[in-house]
C-alpha cells in the first residue's frame, strides 16, 4: 500500500521549548527574540536583573540566555541566586569580548555554556539545542520513540519514515514529551512549556492537542496517568 506523504510543518518554525531571554540592550534583545521565535521557541524576556531573577525563579524554562552586564542586579548575582535556590535549568551566558575573567566567574557561578559578543545567531541556536538536549539526557539531535522520530534541528516529526502533519501546538506537545520519555508530565507543566507567558493559557486546550496527536501517532504511545498527566511509552 502506498500512503500519501503529507507535508509536515515548515522546518525551523516550531520546537516546543520555552526560553527566558535576558538582555538589556534593546536592539540586540529584539534581534535575539526574533531569531529564537523564528527557530520555534516560545520566548519570555527581561531587560534587568531583578525581573530576570523573578522570572527564572518562578517560571518553567527549558533554557535561559543571560547577559551578564545588566542594570539593577548583575547577571552573575542572578545566576548565583538561582543556583543557590536549586534552579537547575540550563543557562547560556553572554559575555563581553576579551573578558576572560567574566567567563570563568560565570561558569563558576553555574553557567552551562557561554558566548562572547558579537556572535552569530546560528551559533547561539546550536549551543541552545545542545544545552536542551543534554539537560534532558538526550545526546542526539534526533529523538526516537518506537517508530516515531523527531528531528529537533529541522522541527520535523516522522512516523515510520513518513512526515507527520502536525500543527505547531501538536508538535510542541510531542517534542516536550519526547524529551522526557517514560516520565509523567502534568497538564500544567505542558501548558507552561507550550505557551509564552504573555499568551493566554488554558490547560483544557492541552487535552485537545493530546487527543489530536493521539490520532496521528501509534495507538497507546501517549498514556494518560489518571490524576497526574501524560507519559510517552514505546507502544
Ligand atoms: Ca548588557
Amino acid at each position: 500500500m502506498c500512503a500519501p506523504v503529507i507535508a509536515s510543518a515548515p522546518p525551523d518554525t516550531i520546537n516546543g521549548m520555552h526560553i527566558l531571554l535576558v538582555e538589556d540592550e534593546p536592539v540586540l534583545r529584539a534581534q535575539l527574540r526574533a531569531g529564537l521565535e523564528a527557530a520555534g521557541y516560545a520566548v519570555d524576556e527581561a531587560d534587568n536583573g531583578r525581573d530576570a531573577h523573578f522570572l527564572g525563579d518562578t517560571g518553567a524554562f527549558d533554557a535561559v540566555i543571560l547577559d551578564l552586564g545588566l542594570p539593577v542586579l548583575d547577571g552573575l548575582t542572578v545566576l548565583r541566586r538561582w543556583r543557590d535556590a536549586g534552579r537547575t535549568m540550563p543557562v547560556l551566558i553572554l559575555t563581553a569580548r576579551d573578558n576572560w575573567s567574566e567567563k570563568v566567574a560565570g561558569i563558576d557561578a553555574g553557567a552551562d555554556d557561554y558566548l562572547t559578543k558579537p556572535f552569530h545567531m546560528e551559533e547561539l541556536l546550536a549551543r541552545l539545542r545542545a544545552l536542551i538536549r543534554r539537560a534532558s539526557g538526550q545526546a542526539s539531535p534526533v529523538l526516537r520513540c518506537g517508530d516515531v522520530t523527531l528531528d529537533t534541528r529541522a522541527g520535523r516529526a516522522m512516523l515510520a519514515g513518513q512526515a507527520l502533519a502536525l500543527t505547531s501546538h501538536e508538535y510542541r506537545v510531542l517534542a516536550y514529551l519526547m524529551h522526557r520519555p517514560g516520565v509523567v508530565v502534568s497538564r500544567g507543566e505542558l501548558t507552561e512549556h507550550i505557551y509564552a507567558q504573555d499568551f493566554e493559557r488554558d490547560s483544557n486546550t492541552i487535552e485537545v492537542f493530546v487527543a489530536r496527536l493521539r490520532k496521528k501517532l501509534p495507538a497507546g504511545m501517549i498514556e494518560t496517568v489518571r490524576g497526574l498527566g501524560y507519559r510517552l511509552v514505546t507502544p
